[in-house]
């Protein structure tokens, strides 16, 4: 419709008077009104239309705020995450952008290196940053690497070690260099991490150390046992090929000889296998140290005589003596440390020292011992201290090939000394030697000290050594005794010192004289012809020919105890108690064991008792034979197939009366800590372990068996022999001498001793007699005639007529002339009634004496020696008696010795000396 002109639709347009028009007029506005209505409806559809897609748009809208605020969300949750695992990762993260500046870090970085912030190192380039806080080299590899990822669009990974923070700690890293690649492959930025690998790589190279180490203690171990076990076999197999029974018998005891090596080695590894276990048994009792110490010098001094090696010891004197301690594990340690000691020194020293300390409250005793074993040998290498002590290190094996040992010795000496308490440390320099100081809290019962000397400021004592280590340790000794003493340095001032050409008035000599052999019989010679009160003592090295010389002798190493007991007169050292061998051919002995074997042993080790023996093999049998024999002692196998040795042990015990108290013994090779308390609490009487040693069957025999059946062999009888052997015939005595003490002190000297003394005396009581009389102006000459005669009336133990002497010189020293007056005559007396009873008992004894001889016979010990390396016993036997028959000139006490050391079964210390 075309556009009207709606003014033209105004009223006052209309022409009233006009109908048609107005007709006309109606109609077109009829028409406006009906296009004005359909525009309208467009237009409203129109409007609606837009509505709609307002809607729509609003509604877009919101979904895309909603979006948003969800991606928000989102981001700052991995924000987060990703700051969580800067702040908690422990390796090191850097991550650069496309220009290598920081962008991000770890906290462990920023904390390993020292940087406080990191605003001090962001936006700065990976070169600057390594270059202040880790060791250059490592910025250039990580540059070549980070190159090389991006070159090749992928990782590098290297292990470097790096010392980041520059602390002079470098660690081993391996690190990750990542490209960060965009979909062109173009580089964003690169991540740095470093994994510290230090840690694992440690305890990997121990794990493979600790390997290796039990890989060689195998192969170690095997040869050790291997050597003994070839000896074994081979010796079997001889003695199963052999027709006589003496060549026999030599076999197998050299089996008997391999089997006791191998029971050492298998001992260490028992040892060591409680400690790893963790039941080693520490049992605490009371003991003596003097005796310990005394044991464990006796040992090491043989074996240090085997190579130029000077061997002193320096033990602090007033440590208190009576302890209580498990003392067999201190010896473990000590014997450990010091073989050690030997068998890693070729030359040089070894000093032992023990000392005294407070000990820590908690450690559970009142001192610690402290105990240093120092040598001259090859040293430790720094870095092989720390490992020392750990089970199966061996160092420098080439150099140290030959010297046999598991590794496990120091290990289980540090297990000891920590389990009770203490700890062993060692000091060392490759070359020039070791030091090892254990210590040891103990608890002390006593005072008393080790060891003391009665009125050591009148203990004047003159020393002689041309091994100037050895002299200075004897000259500490002796003053830590509180002796005065002087040292000489040569042979020759010695002998002037000691017998001075022109002695200064009131000048007396000395008490002691120690000196080594060099000088010994020209002193001895000096303090006769002299009449000096001196008592010489010799000092030799364990092995020499002592009894060349007519002195007491003290073997080396110096130890305070031995020399304590030297200068309060007591110069033998306290022996072990003996129990003399006997036999009992009346006693009835039973052996059960299921094993033949094992009843040929105990049979053949019962022989030297010459009792009777029965043997079964099972429990019942050994019922029935106890209810047909009265038998004086039972031993019974643990372990038996059917009824074991407890069981059986039970049931003798159920037939009551008699069966009650029969002894028996039970026999087990289950020597574990406590099995004597089981057997006990099951019947037993005692238990012996297997393999049954000769000493401890000894012990058992003479514990059990009725002394009424017992006939002595041993100690009576060695002791008749003894004083036969001093040519002093048993029972004899002299008035005012104790015989049986200068029979103990100077054995089969003593005869000479005495005789001397006869001869000597009667001129120096006449002499004694004149000065008295003559009441010279100076007392000077009677005090050294009153003092020799002192010294030699204790010397030969006439105890009273020395203290008479005594007197009279302390009575002279003080100038009073009364108390010599009315004493003089009374001690000479006494002295020429010793020197009668002298008289008689040296000639009744020379109608006794045996065929002189100058030496024993080499050839006889030359057999000795022979038959102690194979451990047979009565050809050793029959040889100590024939070198007992004659009277020697020198050499006696070697023949005495050996008589003792065979009634203690002592074999091996036989061997040992005869072999030097
Ligand atoms: P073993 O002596 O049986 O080999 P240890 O455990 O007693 O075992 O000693 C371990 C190692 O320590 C020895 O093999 C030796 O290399 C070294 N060692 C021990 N004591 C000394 C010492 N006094 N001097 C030098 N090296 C020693």
């Amino acid at each position: 419709m075309e556009q009207q002109d709606w003014r033209k639709l105004a009223p006052e347009h209309f022409d009233l008077d006009n109908l048609e028009s107005l007709k006309e007029q109606l109609a077109l506005l009829e028409d406006e009104k009906n296009r004005l209505t359909s525009e309208n409806h467009a237009l409203k559809r129109k409007i609606s239309a837009t509505q709609d897609a307002v809607d729509r748009i609003e509604g877009y809208s919101r979904a895309r705020d909603n979006l948003y605020d969800s991606l928000m969300a989102k981001n700052t949750k991995q924000k987060n995450f990703f700051r969580m695992l800067l702040k908690n990762t422990q390796d090191i993260i850097i991550m650069l952008d496309q220009n290598l500046h920081l962008v991000h870090c770890s906290d462990v970085f920023l904390e390993i290196a020292g940087i406080e912030n990191i605003g001090f190192v962001s936006n700065q380039t990976l070169h600057e940053i390594f270059l202040k806080y880790a060791e250059c080299y490592t910025v250039k590899l990580v540059l070549d690497s980070l190159e090389e990822a991006l070159a090749n669009h992928k990782a590098a990974v290297l292990d470097r070690s790096m010392d980041v923070g520059r602390k002079g700690n470098p660690r081993l890293y391996r690190i990750y260099v990542v490209p960060m690649l965009d979909v062109q492959g173009v580089s964003e930025g690169t991540l740095l991490l470093f994994h510290d690998l230090t840690e694992i790589m440690q305890a990997k190279e121990q794990a493979e150390q600790a390997s290796r180490a039990k890989s060689i203690f195998l192969a170690q171990t095997s040869h050790e046992i291997r050597t003994p076990m070839n000896v074994v076999i081979g010796m079997s197999e001889l003695a199963l090929r052999t027709d006589s029974l003496p060549r026999a018998l030599e076999y197998v005891e050299g089996i008997k000889q391999a089997g006791m090596n191998l029971l050492t080695i298998i001992n260490d590894i028992l040892d060591f296998s409680k400690i790893e276990a963790g039941t080693l048994e520490i049992k605490p009792a009371p003991y003596s140290l003097a005796s310990l110490l005394n044991d464990v010098i006796s040992m090491i001094r043989l074996r240090a005589a085997e190579k130029p090696i000077i061997f002193v010891t320096d033990v602090d004197p007033s440590i208190p003596n009576k302890l209580s301690g498990d003392e067999s594990r201190i010896r473990q340690i000590l014997l450990n440390l010091l073989t050690n000691a030997v068998k890693y020194t070729e030359k040089g020293f070894i000093r032992f020292s023990v000392k005294a300390e407070a000990a820590v409250p908690e450690s559970g005793g009142n001192i610690s011992l402290v105990f240093k074993v120092a040598d001259t040998g090859i040293g430790i290498q720094e870095k092989d201290i720390p490992n020392l002590f750990t089970r199966f290190i061996r160092l420098d094996l080439k150099r140290n090939y030959g010297v046999e040992g598991t590794g496990l010795g120091l290990a289980i000496t540090k297990s000891l000394c920590q389990a009770m308490g203490g700890d062993v440390i060692l000091s060392s320099i490759y070359g020039e030697g070791s030091v090892f100081t254990a210590a040891i809290p103990q608890v002390y019962l006593g005072a008393e000290p080790l060891a003391m000397v009665e009125n050591p400021g009148a203990k004047e004592t003159l020393c002689f050594d041309s091994q100037p280590f050895r002299a200075r340790s004897l000259i500490q000794t002796l003053q830590n005794l509180g002796a005065p003493v002087k040292r000489c340095d040569s042979a020759e001032s010695f002998l002037r010192e000691l017998a001075p050409e022109h002695p200064a008035p009131g000048w007396t000599g000395y008490a002691f004289a120690f000196a080594t052999a060099e000088v010994i019989d020209r002193a001895t010679d000096l303090v006769t012809a002299r009449s000096l009160p001196t008592t010489l003592v010799l000092m030799t090295n364990p092995g020499e020919n002592q009894s060349a010389h007519n002195v007491p002798t003290m073997i080396l190493p110096v130890y305070a105890v031995t020399l304590a007991n030297v200068l309060n007169r007591q110069i033998t050292v306290e022996r072990r108690k003996r129990r003399g061998r006997f036999i009992a051919p009346d006693a009835h002995v039973l052996v059960v064991d299921d094993i033949q074997t094992n009843l040929t042993v105990a049979q053949g080790l019962m022989a030297i008792f010459k009792v009777q023996i029965d043997t079964c093999a099972s429990g019942p049998e050994a019922i029935e034979m106890v209810r047909q024999k009265a038998y004086d002692i039972v031993f019974m196998d643990h372990m038996m197939p059917g009824m074991d040795g407890i069981e059986t042990t039970a049931a003798i015990r159920e037939l009551g009366g008699d069966y009650r108290s029969i002894p028996i013994i039970a026999l087990t090779a289950n020597a574990i800590s406590g099995m004597k308390e089981i057997f006990l609490e099951k019947g037993f009487n005692d238990y012996l372990s297997k393999p049954i040693e000769l000493a401890k069957l000894n012990e058992i025999m003479d514990t059990w068996i009725p002394a009424q059946k017992k006939i002595q062999q041993g100690a009576e009888a060695a002791a008749a022999r003894e004083t036969k052997a001093a040519g002093i015939a048993a029972g004899v005595s002299v008035e005012g001498i104790d015989l049986a003490k200068g029979q103990e002190r100077y054995r089969e000297t003593y005869r000479d001793v005495l005789r001397s003394y006869a001869v000597h005396t009667p001129a120096l009581l006449e002499k004694l007699e004149g000065l008295a009389r003559s009441g010279a102006e100076s007392l000077d000459e009677y005090i050294i005639a009153i003092h020799g005669l002192k010294g030699s009336s204790y010397g030969i133990c006439a105890d009273e007529a020395g203290r008479q002497a005594e007197d009279l010189e302390q009575a002279a020293r003080n100038g009073d002339r009364g108390f010599i007056e009315a004493n003089n005559g009374r001690c000479i007396e006494s002295v020429r009634a010793i020197l009668r009873g002298l008289e008689e008992l040296l000639a009744t004894d020379a109608g006794e004496a045996r065929p002189r001889a100058a030496a024993p016979d080499p050839a006889l010990l030359a057999e000795l020696l022979e038959a102690s390396r194979q451990y047979r016993a009565k050809p050793m036997e029959a040889i100590v008696n024939q070198l007992a028959g004659y009277e020697y000139e020198s050499g006696g006490e070697l023949v005495a010795w050996l008589r003792e050391q065979l009634d203690n079964l002592e074999y091996d210390a036989i061997r040992e000396r005869l072999e030097r």
